[in-house]
């Protein structure tokens, strides 16, 4: 069953086409990552699947449901979270309160010590948030997602300035949220090797729509995506 379904979206910047009838289907329970250079329109889908950005044409609809130019809060209420690249955390309080906060701002009864446990800070629960690492501090934003139990989780680049052990950790984590919890998941990476560990189903975007869809082994095959993508590999983080 469909948990998201995009179809056609569109959305223009002063004559720039930044998203241009992107259509995807994503089913209930799944794990999927989306691609593509700088600018191609990634940042900007999700905030209209949030309800941050309206689409100026194509539909979003959630279990069924049309929530096309919705509100964000009401968006946010029916379970959709979403990650922004720059944490946005609480840095006086202590990572506990911060994860306590978001779920009683939720209402949301979730077991803060497991969200610990699963976001390896279960030792670091009294630091406050502002001593964290760079890396635990992105983990502590995912925490404060889960402790609003969304139904859909929405990430965009968690793996930025991270270390390789600390991307490869987030990619465990990912994938426990999604088997172990049934939180669907769609992530915007630029880090192939991230990609690769995460083996979901990889959407590659250019010019605000769809190029391509297929395993990371498919992907990495094509020749349309290794000129657009896998040809540079030098594609900076997004700002
Ligand atoms: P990505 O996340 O794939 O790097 P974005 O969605 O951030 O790409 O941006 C897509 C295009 O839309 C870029 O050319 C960007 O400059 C432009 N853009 C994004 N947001 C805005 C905005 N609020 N106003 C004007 N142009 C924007
Ligand atoms: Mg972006």
């Amino acid at each position: 069953m469909s948990l998201l379904q995009l179809s056609d979206l569109t959305k223009n910047f002063d004559g720039l086409r930044a998203v241009d009838g992107f259509s995807l289907d994503i089913p209930d329970g799944s794990l999927n990552a989306l691609v593509g250079p700088n600018g191609c329109g990634k940042s900007t889908l999700f905030n209209l699947i949030t309800g941050v950005l309206k689409p100026d044409a194509g539909q979003v609809i959630f279990r069924g449901r049309e929530i096309t130019g919705w509100p964000p809060h009401r968006i946010a209420r029916l379970g959709i979270g979403r990650k922004f690249q720059v944490p946005a955390i609480f840095e006086e309080m202590t990572v506990r309160e911060n994860l306590t906060v978001a779920a009683k701002r939720s209402g949301n009864r979730v077991s803060i010590d497991h969200i610990l446990e699963q976001i390896r800070l279960a030792d670091r629960w009294d630091l406050s948030g502002g001593e964290l690492a760079h890396g635990q501090k992105q983990w502590l934003e995912i925490g404060l997602l889960l402790a609003q139990a969304p139904s859909l989780i929405l990430l965009d680049e968690p793996t930025a300035g991270m270390t390789g052990a600390e991307t490869r950790a987030t990619a465990d984590l990912i994938r426990t949220i999604n088997q172990d919890q049934g939180i669907t998941v769609l992530v915007i990476e630029h880090d192939m090797g991230f990609i690769e560990y995460l083996s979901c189903p990889l959407h590659v975007m250019s010019k605000g729509k769809i190029l391509k869809s297929g395993s990371f082994a498919e992907i990495r095959n094509d020749a349309e995506v290794k000129a657009l993508y896998f040809g540079n590999t030098a594609v900076p983080a997004d700002a």
